[in-house]
């Protein structure tokens, strides 16, 4: 975890006077519900130990200078002409932020920003809506504005839809807002209801980010997104009243297969099982059940590794070494696709073992070098220091 203290300090040298306050927000990680939350389906994620801090200080005119510490690079805009940048795509989230919170007409002064981070990027741990909820959060606090963490986790949503292109489900902010330590959520993503749910205390929540990135990603998750409004408008001829995935259970789902595509039908039955899967998971981690828990793991891998076609083959390993270790539930690919991480369920007492082999199997398997974390359920965004 970056450490407060030098924040402050980094934050002085670069911007000559010491930041007003600190804010940080967690990365996620999905334990079940994957590409559910865009078909207003539900989701389990729990926020991480891992989170972009943000330190922040208004300025007295109407520029943000904002620099980033995993990008070693400045930007800088005005608050009257917030353009996409081609030379700082970085920034567009941070941009995107900004400029949502002015469409709302909310009183925005300039600021100076410094952002670190140790969540990895494009790990699947959803660095970017942290990033959001974080310059959402300080920019908030900076100027007096008072929002609900529902309403800065869509107002972040939206700057990812709307100003970086990727149009991502509302999990991501939501947690990076709300998450609770030691509890994933269940969460409604149609109405954004949710209830918290303990997890054990003799399991442990181990993310493997198996090294590879697809820089396919955004285009491939968009691709699947229309697949999916294509199966609710053909679906429609006959359940006039859906208005998601949501609406259809897989027995449904089945009985008008006819209607559908075979590709677009696999998407759609990758989405309605996984709905499925999510709620039963919810109530086995309720009373206990681990070993029902990643039984629902295992085959929401399944689902999307052949029917919504997400996972890569270095992925598929790690799922495939994990099941085989002693002391895992569960295991799965968790986050958009395409790359990414893996999340397993592990007893407490066979932690140090499975990460150590899990990486080691790894690395022989693959010649890649993974990063093992082991996660704790931590609380949405907050306040970390203030001057
Ligand atoms: P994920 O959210 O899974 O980590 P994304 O591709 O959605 O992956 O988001 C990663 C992008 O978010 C980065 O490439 C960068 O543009 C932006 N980002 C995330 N964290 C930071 C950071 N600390 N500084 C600057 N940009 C960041
Ligand atoms: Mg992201």
């Amino acid at each position: 975890m970056p450490e407060i203290s030098d924040l402050r300090d980094a934050f002085a040298r670069r911007f000559g006077i010491h930041p007003r306050l600190i804010v940080r927000a967690p990365g996620r990680v999905n334990l079940i519900g994957e590409h559910t939350d865009y078909n207003e389906g539900f989701v389990l994620p729990i926020a991480i130990d891992r989170a972009t801090f943000v330190a922040a200080r208004a300025r007295p005119d109407r520029t943000v200078r904002v620099h980033s510490g995993q990008f070693d690079a400045e930007d800088s805009f005005s608050l009257d002409a917030i353009e996409r940048s081609t030379e700082h795509p970085w920034s567009n989230y941070v941009r995107g932020v900004v400029k949502g919170l002015l469409a709302r007409d909310l009183p925005i002064v300039g600021a100076d920003l410094l952002i670190e981070s140790d969540v990895p990027l494009g790990a699947g741990l959803s660095s970017s809506a942290s990033l959001e909820v974080a310059v959402g959060y300080a920019l908030q606090l900076l100027n007096n504005i008072n929002l609900l963490g529902e309403e800065l986790a869509l107002l972040a949503q939206g700057a990812e839809n709307s100003f970086v292109g990727m149009q991502c489900g509302i999990m991501d902010q939501f947690m990076a807002a709300l998450g609770r330590a030691g509890h994933a959520l269940l969460l409604d993503c149609r109405d954004l209801s949710y209830t918290p749910i303990p997890i054990p205390p003799d399991v442990r929540v181990v993310v493997c980010d198996s090294g590879v990135r697809h820089s396919l990603v955004g285009s491939e998750y968009n691709d699947r997104r229309a697949a999916c409004q294509e199966a609710v408008r053909l679906l429609k001829v006959r359940m006039p009243r859906i208005t998601a995935l949501r609406d259809v259970s897989p027995e449904q789902l089945q009985a008008n297969a006819d209607l559908l595509s075979p590709e677009v039908l696999r998407r759609a039955r990758h989405v309605v099982s996984e709905i499925w899967r999510t709620q039963t998971a919810a109530a086995a981690l309720q009373s206990g059940d681990l070993a029902r828990f990643g039984a629902l793991m295992r085959q929401s891998h399944e689902s999307l590794r052949d029917d919504y076609e997400v996972s890569v083959p270095e992925i598929d390993t790690l799922v495939e070494l994990a099941l085989h270790l002693p002391g895992c539930y569960g295991s799965r690919i968790t986050g958009g696709g395409f790359g990414g991480s893996t999340v397993s369920m592990v007893r407490i007492g066979a932690v140090d073992e499975f990460t150590a082999a899990l990486a080691e199997q790894y690395r022989a398997r693959t010649g890649l070098e993974p990063r093992v974390l082991v996660c704790t359920p931590s609380e949405g965004v907050s306040r970390a220091a203030a001057y």
